[in-house]
């Protein structure tokens, strides 16, 4: 089934094409660790997850980045003003390294237990400053940029494609009033690749000057095009990324390369608390800490994300998760009925689960509408609990849960894992002999593939099978 994704940049549904056939080459923005992500920068760190997970289940090849900012993201997103990383780092009275390390482990720690497959890549921007050095001088050399002392300036008059990913015009946004007066620009909206400041505490020395740090979007650039290459397939954010985050990405990358940079651009809307932003200064600001507190499990958060389409308003409250955890809770109750009903059978046909699994994969494949994949996997459910199912269709239905559903929502409780008792496992090997004697090959190499998905690996020796759970 063609799989079709809303672009930000062309403002369409489009079907998605692959650079390279078979493989997907993606970039997501990632936290800066400042401070402990919370749950709305989960929203997009969920969703570079389906992606992922997606792209896997039909056979795809993926290469995926993150990237972790440790430095030069300035507060406000803006030009001007205190470094994130830094601010922190001082009220709390301790070094931002300390920092970075503290909060990335957090990082770690949080994505493992929400069941994010880890990404290929986590470039930190610290450990990358020789590239964007490199990229900053390869946009002087094609004059896109300039240096006015020890900063140097993106000069967005050079490339004419600036705004088209935002929709922002750059005379609108020269003519508004958000921009701050800054004398050393050619331009009010030029944005700066590379400040210098003495009294900043991560800095380098290079050939720009003596106490330099790279700015925050230059950054997502030379570690997107290291690890991707020049032109990727996809590159992923939250909706505030867009401008001016993405815009000024594209433009310094396609400024340096002359190529373009990223075929789909894909942004997740924002987590809203009682619809309005998430944010410290009203104390409305959730971490997975919080969530436990109260008896969630970050797979309920994760659930309840994902069941959430991504492109949809998602406003948090506390009665709406546990509305999600209820849910996930009938899912993994339904694996539990399935593998009962199934009684080690080897799946066969049915037409709801046949239904089901289609629905799921077409709502997946129309803009990753996991929505509508829930609402088919709640179909099933339904007509189970109503009509039942012979052993081979509830074994078929249990396979589909399993390893398609579960496989790229990730929502079942890996530690309720319903796998065969040990007499199950004997006595599905008996009937694996009994079918091998009756030379029925296809029926045996089931129950070995149902034995091997379960965790049970066999090993046929001369006196027999043998066997152990891995
Ligand atoms: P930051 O740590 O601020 O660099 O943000 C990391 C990622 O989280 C970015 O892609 C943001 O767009 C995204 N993000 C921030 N706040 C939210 C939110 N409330 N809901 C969804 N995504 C968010
Ligand atoms: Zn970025």
């Amino acid at each position: 089934m063609e799989l079709r994704f809303y672009n930000t940049l062309s403002r369409r549904i489009e079907p998605f094409e692959p650079l390279e056939p078979g493989r997907v080459r993606m970039y997501h923005c990632g936290p800066t660790v400042y401070q402990r992500p919370h749950i709305g920068n989960y929203r997009a760190f969920l969703f570079a997850d389906l992606l992922r997970r997606v792209f896997e289940a039909r056979g795809y090849e993926v290469l995926q980045v993150m990237n972790i900012t440790d430095v030069g993201h300035l507060v406000a997103d803006a030009d001007d003003g205190e470094d994130k990383l830094q601010a922190q780092a001082e009220k709390e009275r301790i070094d931002p390294w300390e920092l970075v390390e503290r909060v990335s482990a957090e990082f770690f720690a949080d994505l493992e237990a929400l069941g994010v497959r880890p990404a290929h890549h986590y470039p930190r921007a610290t450990q990358h400053i020789p590239e964007m050095v490199e990229l900053v001088r390869r946009l002087l050399a094609t004059g896109h940029a300039y240096r006015v002392g020890d900063n140097v300036y993106f000069d967005v008059h050079s490339f004419p494609g600036y705004g088209r990913l935002s929709g922002n015009r750059v005379e609108d946004l020269e003519a508004g009033a958000r921009l701050e007066p800054n004398p050393e620009k050619r331009h009010p909206a030029d944005f700066a690749l590379w400040k210098s400041d003495p009294h900043h505490l991560m800095k380098w020395e290079t050939e720009f000057g003596p106490h330099g740090f790279p700015g925050w979007h230059v950054e997502c650039s030379a570690m997107a095009m290291k690890y991707l290459g020049e032109s990727f397939d996809i590159h992923t954010g939250g909706e505030d990324n867009v401008f001016p985050h993405h815009e000024c990405e594209i433009a310094q990358s396609e400024g340096a390369t002359g190529q373009p940079f990223v075929r789909l651009w894909m942004h997740t809307k924002f987590l809203q608390v009682d619809g309005g932003k998430m944010s410290k200064s009203l104390g409305n600001v959730w971490n997975l800490d919080d969530l436990a507190e109260r008896g969630f499990s970050p797979l309920d958060y994760r659930f309840f994300v994902l069941r959430a389409h991504y492109r949809g308003s998602l406003n948090f409250t506390w009665d709406a998760l546990a509305g999600a955890r209820e849910a996930r809770r009938a899912l993994n109750d339904l694996r539990g009925r399935l593998a009962a009903a199934a009684a080690g059978a080897a799946p066969g046909r049915a037409p709801v689960v046949e239904r089901a699994r289609t629905d799921f994969a077409a709502a997946l494949a129309d803009d990753l509408n996991t929505s509508a994949a829930v609402a088919a996997l709640f179909e099933l459910r339904n007509a189970f609990l109503r009509d039942g199912l012979e052993p081979a269709g509830a074994a078929a239905a249990l396979d589909f849960l399993v390893e398609e559903a579960d496989a790229q929502l990730g929502f079942l409780d890996p530690t309720a894992a319903v796998g065969p008792s040990d007499e199950e496992v004997e006595a599905l090997l008996a009937e694996r002999a009994e079918a091998r004697a009756a030379r029925d090959f296809a029926r045996a190499d089931a129950i070995r593939d149902r034995l091997q998905r379960a965790g049970i690996v066999l090993e046929d020796s001369p006196d027999g099978v043998r066997w152990h759970r891995s």
